[in-house]
């Protein structure tokens, strides 16, 4: 019998494909064993690190523990002790359930776990370095887990160079101690940055835990929130005007205790403090809210920071109204009705996530009056965050090609090579897909095919036909300009907002401040890309007799592009591929320089000869 083309991947490069999923940066391997605790129920957490966890991550609890049956199997793929059906995963109670990021991490970087649980009289020792085979012996411990890694990405020398330096992926650690420590007011924490202790923290209450973490007198600077309807609670506080922050960094938004990000609920809690703050203002906030876990979708998102609510506009509606609500009983409404009566359309539209029909908002009453099939221009709220439809997505190492697709046309199915697709792909020299297809072979030209999609895409971000994808920084970069690119940036700032991008013009200096860019932009490139996008923009200018948009399109598309001699994983190759089928056009660049060249078998019968 013929061999057959389909191989089935060892599990080590399943793994480490995952791990791209799941460990993108030491921050991911702290917040995975983090997770790992308090799922396994422990009051005292210790966290130590050592060259921003390049070297060293340490995390110990005091939970439960494992035998040494479950130590075995705790390492490998979609082994998880937290769900056992799809019906599990709708009650989720616990952090986990992908059973993904110890193998993942396993595949990444050298781990050492040490367990005992508590009835057991001696514990047992792990040790596991990629693809070595594992060790487990009979250990004296103390009773809960301790996970050790060292050496992330050792074996992986692209991602170990994605890395930044030791202070910025400490800030990365820090920034997520700090969501769980203020989660977690009722667990004890210890958190070592290899140089000192920077918390230890005992029980406490949030109010109490708060002012640990951020100092005492700030405490009198904060109102409670605390309100519920049926199908929700909200609960936590709120800081006056007067403690208002010039970045979004200390917002703190917790799902059933999970850190979570939505666009939507933070527009509601903007909309809470309308007219409170200067535009370049940012309210603080550390707001909890519990629903019944089976009206949200956590596993939108690998990281699961991303989380889908069954009823969007209920929830919208549940927070504005919580953060009324405690304004009102602090005598903070009757300044924001006085100011109130400037303003002239009380509606806003508000672009909900996972619809497509932007809701109007009374901004008064915060009162979800209907849907609007097309969106307002939002002229009397300059400041308030942008929304956009967002579909779930994963990143892995941070690489464009990452959205996850959404089903094909069934017209396009058809023109698809086979649905096999996958095991039909070839890199050759870093450059070109070779695809098998269902009457000959096609080969693509890897930059020039992903440059075709991001240009269709922004064409269709500028006509609004989607939403863009942006991607929000947790650490604003600036990016100098100077007179010529500060006239460009002028020029395209509202196309620039609609690839994705959040920027700001610093008027205290030439400079731009990037807050937040489109999805395909790499994480460290921020300020170089945005650069070179005005520059080649100016460049189209003068050479291509297109629109401003066309171009603003065919250079961000060059720029974001992936490059000629980049190596690709099976995954990208493949959604590369799909994506450009998908294209209007996917035989032409925006030059026009071809995409593909494809071989029908015919040819290369005659060709050799055969007649058949
Ligand atoms: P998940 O958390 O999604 O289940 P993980 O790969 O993070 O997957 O962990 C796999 C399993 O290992 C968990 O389901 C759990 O049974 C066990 N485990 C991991 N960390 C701990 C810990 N700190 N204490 C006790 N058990 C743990
Ligand atoms: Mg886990």
């Amino acid at each position: 019998m013929e061999q057959p083309l389909i191989t089935i991947l060892p599990d080590h490069v399943a793994n480490q494909i995952a791990a791209g999923e799941v460990v993108q940066r030491p921050e991911s391997v702290v917040k995975e064993l983090v997770e790992n605790a308090l799922d396994a129920g422990a009051q005292r957490i210790s966290v130590m690190i050592r060259e921003g966890g390049k070297a060293l991550i340490h995390v110990l609890d005091d939970g439960c523990g494992m035998s040494r049956a479950d130590l075995e199997l705790a390492l490998v793929r979609h082994a998880t002790s937290k769900i056992r059906t799809l019906d599990d995963l709708r009650r989720l109670q616990s952090l986990g359930f992908r059973g993904e990021a110890l193998a993942a991490i396993a595949s990444v970087a050298d781990v050492e776990i040490l367990t005992r649980r508590s009835t057991d009289d001696y514990g047992w020792r792990l040790v596991s370095q990629p693809l070595k085979s594992r060790q487990i012996e009979p250990t004296e411990c103390p009773s809960g887990t301790q996970v050790i890694v060292r050496n992330l990405f050792f074996n992986v020398p692209a991602r170990r160079k994605f890395l930044r330096t030791d202070a910025t992926e400490l800030r990365y650690i820090s920034e997520t101690m700090l969501r769980y420590g203020l989660s977690y007011p009722d667990r004890c924490w210890t958190f070592h940055d290899g140089s000192g202790v920077v918390f230890q923290l005992e029980q406490q209450s949030l109010l109490e835990r708060i002012a640990a973490l951020f100092g005492g007198e700030f405490t009198s600077q904060l109102i409670p929130v605390d309100s519920h309807n049926e199908q929700v609670r909200i609960e936590g506080y709120l800081g006056l005007p007067s403690v208002a922050r010039t970045t979004k960094a200390s917002q703190y938004l917790f799902l059933n205790h999970r850190p979570i990000i939505n666009r939507a609920l933070s527009h509601a809690i903007y909309q809470g403090y309308e007219h409170m703050l200067e535009k370049s203002e940012h309210p603080f906030y550390v707001l909890f809210l519990w629903i019944d876990p089976e009206m949200v979708d956590v596993n939108v998102h690998p990281q699961k920071h991303e989380v889908k609510f069954e009823d969007e506009r209920m929830m919208y509606h549940a927070v504005l109204e919580a953060v009324l609500q405690s304004m009102r009983a602090h005598d903070l409404i009757p300044q924001l009705r006085i100011r109130q009566a400037e303003v002239t359309a009380p509606l806003v539209t508000v672009q909900s996530q996972g619809s497509n029909e932007p809701l109007i908002v009374n901004r008064i009453t915060g009162e979800v009056i209907g849907t609007s099939p097309t969106p307002q221009p939002n002229k009397t709220l300059p400041s308030a965050p942008r929304m956009h439809t967002e579909r779930a997505r994963w990143q892995p190492s941070g690489q464009p090609l990452s959205q996850l697709l959404e089903p094909m046309p069934p017209a396009i199915q058809q023109t698809l090579p086979t649905p096999s697709m996958q095991s039909r792909l070839w890199q050759i020299h870093d450059k070109y897909i070779l695809v098998q297809t269902d009457d000959g072979i096609m080969i693509v030209d890897q930059h020039i095919a992903h440059e075709r999609i991001l240009y269709e895409r922004a064409l269709d971000a500028f006509e609004r036909a989607t939403g863009s994808r942006t991607q929000r920084l947790m650490f604003p970069v600036e990016m100098p300009l100077d007179a010529r690119l500060r006239a460009i940036y002028h020029e395209l700032e509202p196309e620039l907002q609609q690839l994705g991008y959040e920027c700001r013009l610093l008027s205290d200096r030439d400079a731009v401040e990037i807050r937040a860019v489109p999805v395909e932009i790499r994480l460290g490139t921020e300020a170089d890309s945005l650069r070179e996008i005005l520059e080649q923009f100016a460049e189209y200018q003068t050479i291509r007799p297109a629109s401003v948009r066309d171009n603003l399109a065919a250079s961000f598309a060059c720029r974001a592009a992936i490059k000629a001699g980049e190596r690709l994983v099976l995954a990208q190759m493949q959604q590369l591929v799909e994506e450009l089928l998908r294209c209007r056009t996917p035989e032409v660049c925006p030059h026009g320089r071809p995409v593909l060249i494809h071989f029908p078998l015919r040819e290369l019968d005659r060709r050799f000869g055969r007649t058949s």
